[in-house]
């Protein structure tokens, strides 16, 4: 019998090392980590990251690979995506570079198997949120401002948000889109790459509890590259 309790003893240490060595493969702050909501609760998304969805070449031509998400919808004024802390924003500029902009840092938000800081750029805002400063810590039930068409090149294209999602939080001010630095981003010409960017629609998720009940619609058009799936979702 003294034997057997000890082979019984000898499988159950086992088991249990078996069962830690799994769970030393996932992330340690998994367990904490955020999914992100999509920044409009109704969304009509109408510009893919890297041109995948129509409607940027035709309105701006000259301009080329588009490095975010463009999305109309209701409400807007736009809600923060989760829990983060404001990094940057620039309330007053209206017709230089991408206009009024807010960057927002999202913290262990889950992307993959993993979890990971990043941030969000905001750009061509009709309005900055009053209440938005650096250093403000959002959540979902912060306004972060009104989606607009503020900026260069952009007013043409009517009122949308264009929204980028960047793993380097560190150098979370430089963004491709702009070829220059102007109203406290950088851009092409300082060294911004997309090399540490996200497609948007692969990190937003759309969240389908109350209040917000997220949609989300995608417009094709079949010239150019197209997304064939909605973002995941979350409750
Ligand atoms: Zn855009």
């Amino acid at each position: 019998m003294k034997n057997k309790k000890t082979l019984a003893r000898l499988i159950t240490l086992v088991m249990v090392v078996n069962l830690l060595s799994v769970f030393s493969a996932i992330p340690t702050n998994a367990a904490s980590g955020q999914y992100l909501a999509m920044p409009i609760n109704k969304t009509t998304v109408t510009c893919g990251y890297k041109n995948e969805a129509p409607g940027y070449y035709k309105q701006v031509p000259s301009h080329g690979t588009h490095y975010g998400t463009d999305m109309t919808g209701s409400p807007n004024p736009f809600y923060a995506s989760g829990n983060g802390v404001v990094l940057g924003l620039n309330k007053t500029a209206a017709t230089t570079g991408v206009g009024r902009w807010v960057a927002i840092k999202y913290t262990n938000v889950i992307y993959g198997n993993v979890c990971r800081d990043l941030v969000v750029r905001y750009f061509h805002l009709a309005s900055v949120d009053p209440n938005l400063s650096v250093g403000k810590s959002v959540n979902l039930n912060t306004k972060i401002g009104t989606y607009g068409n503020s900026g260069v090149l952009w007013q043409q294209m009517g009122a949308h948000l264009h929204v980028e999602v960047d793993t380097d939080v560190v150098y979370w001010n430089y963004t491709p889109t702009l070829s220059g630095a102007v109203d406290g981003l950088k851009g092409r010409s300082n060294g911004a790459t997309d090399s540490t960017m996200l497609n948007p629609l692969n990190v937003f998720r759309l969240k389908k509890s109350a209040p917000e009940n997220q949609t989300c619609s995608i417009t094709y058009n079949a010239d150019y590259r197209t997304r064939t799936s909605l973002p995941a979702t979350f409750t």
